[in-house]
């Protein structure tokens, strides 16, 4: 599930634009300046960041050249103003794209995907590797030394989830957060049920465990002791 952050200090439209967003299928965060907005996409990096240039206290081109120093996250700018100095200037900060308020909500949207489809192909030459693991995510292919392990959808976002991260501890809210979107309770044992799955395939030639339990707190990928 891609991860939307919002910075606009405007509470009806960035209340607008989380509800539109998370109907389309997205997790949506708010941050009311730059200062937060900065700590928001420091503690949690967002897939996408759409940034209003007219925003208290720093100004959203800051926020702009500042995220950009540290990150490539996609920037979409917002700006009340129609000039087209704004614009440029916008663009010249880092921002990827912009649009002028008021503006369509599908328009948005619209932008958005275009943003996020680009930097997927950025990423299409990704092959992530552990240990005797590896994913070729171009391909979707999964392979355990030669062998090729075949996953369905949500086994192959869990796997890939581990491989993004290797040797860190993930908990089961990170996890549900990450490959499910959304909470389940308490009681769910989805997340144990997939692990199995995993481990099943994984290890079906007696390859040894690299998905292992953190008890009482989540999963942890790496290499046997
Ligand atoms: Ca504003």
């Amino acid at each position: 599930m891609k991860l939307i952050l919002i910075i606009e200090d405007e509470a009806e439209i960035a209340g607008y634009l989380r509800r539109g967003l998370t109907l389309e299928g997205y997790e949506v965060s708010v941050a009311e300046d730059g200062p937060a907005g900065l700590a928001a996409a420091r503690e949690t990096p967002p897939d996408l960041i759409v940034l209003d240039l007219m925003l208290p206290g720093m100004d959203g081109l800051e926020v702009a050249r500042r995220l950009r120093s540290v990150s490539d996250v996609p920037i979409i700018i917002l700006t009340a103003r129609d000039a087209v100095q704004d614009r440029v200037t916008g663009l010249e900060s880092g921002a990827d794209d912009y649009l002028v308020k008021p503006f369509a909500f599908e328009e948005l949207l619209a932008r958005i995907r275009v943003q996020l489809r680009r930097r997927q192909s950025d990423r299409q030459n990704d092959v992530l590797r552990y240990d005797n693991l590896t994913m070729d995510t171009a391909a979707h292919d999964v392979r355990i030394g030669d062998r090729r392990v075949e996953l369905t959808a949500k086994e192959y976002e869990l796997l890939e989830l581990f491989m993004r991260h290797p040797q860190q501890v993930l908990t089961r809210e990170t996890i549900y957060d990450r490959v499910w979107g959304y909470d389940f309770g308490g009681e769910s044992n989805i997340i144990e049920v997939y692990v199995r799955y995993l481990r099943q395939k994984l290890e079906a030639n007696h390859e040894s465990r690299l998905i292992h339990t953190v008890r009482g707190v989540g999963y942890i990928l790496r290499e046997n002791e």
